[in-house]
């Protein structure tokens, strides 16, 4: 009798298991550089994977533009090695792939590799850019995932690598640029209680929220050496805030008194091209959503 109690608790805890597996969000975060998927979506990521969905991080290409002082293969090591730092501390994968910053282009060969990767991770949802970007890089990964938005689930289109059976729901990260139209925050996350792991997790990133960028703006010595300092400095530039927009959309899925007190959140606007979720299908992609 005791042996079929512990047989039968074993069995409901294996169902249990398969269960959880099927249930699991496969979420694909697709960047030009190793470093934006992390300030675009990290909050989210962070939250998704605490839940037991695997999401994964991919830059378009290597980086190896992106500094004042180096560059070429040495600063792509350099970048790589902080990305997969920053994977460990989102608590998510991430993979650069060695295409030249600066130079991408949305060509056949890159659009192959970008539908490869979003059927091997079985995407239920693919984040990218807005294809109207300041940066050629951003433009073109947003019209390369674009292109993919449909190939993903035809057979004769990259026939070794089996097509998804479901389209995945594409959506872009917020940005600031208004035209040809601004960005419309269909979904907003609160991360509020993940924004101090979030920009530990950027700060990873040292070559460029400590070195490039500060370059870029002409601050390079306001750059702290402490490291409390340090990641207060990257706070104060890329925690965000809460605009209008995002705080009417907040409260839709938070309802009134959570969503009006959000300080912190990340928003996303669905593409057209891909999967049309309803309100309860969007509810099940952000487990994260709802009144508590
Ligand atoms: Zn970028």
């Amino acid at each position: 009798m005791k042996k079929l109690i512990i047989l039968l608790s074993l069995i409901s805890g294996m169902i249990f298991m398969i269960n959880a597996q099927q249930e699991k969000i496969r979420i694909i975060v697709i960047g030009a550089h190793p470093d934006d998927c992390d300030g675009d979506v990290g909050g989210t990521a962070i939250l998704w994977a605490k839940m037991g969905n695997a999401v994964k991080f991919v830059s378009v290409t290597n980086g190896d533009a992106g500094h004042h002082e180096m560059g070429g293969g040495a600063l792509a090591k350099r970048r790589i090695a902080e990305a997969m730092e920053a994977g460990r501390r989102f608590g998510v994968e991430y993979e650069v792939l060695d295409n030249h910053d600066g130079e991408l282009t949305p060509d056949l060969k890159t659009r192959k590799e970008i539908i490869k990767l979003i059927r091997e991770w079985h995407a239920d949802v693919v984040i990218t850019h807005r294809p109207n970007d300041y940066h050629p890089d951003h433009r073109y990964t947003a019209i390369l995932v674009q292109d993919a938005a449909y190939m993903v689930i035809v057979p004769n289109i990259v026939p070794e690598t089996p097509p998804l059976s479901h389209n995945p729901v594409f959506l872009y990260s917020q940005d600031n640029f208004q035209k040809p139209n601004p960005f419309h925050a269909d979904i907003a996350v609160a991360i509020d209680d993940v924004i101090d792991q979030k920009i530990y997790a950027m700060s990873a990133h040292e070559s460029q929220y400590f070195e490039w960028l500060p370059w870029t703006a002409g601050k390079l010595e306001q750059v702290p050496k402490d490291e409390k300092a340090r990641l207060e400095f990257i706070a104060g530039r890329y925690r965000g805030g809460v605009s209008d927009e995002m705080k009417e959309t907040l409260i839709k899925w938070y309802g009134d008194k959570n969503g009006s007190r959000v300080k912190y959140a990340e928003a996303y606007e669905i593409c057209e091209f891909g999967r049309h979720p309803d309100e309860k299908e969007i509810l099940r992609l952000f487990p994260m959503l709802g009144e508590k």
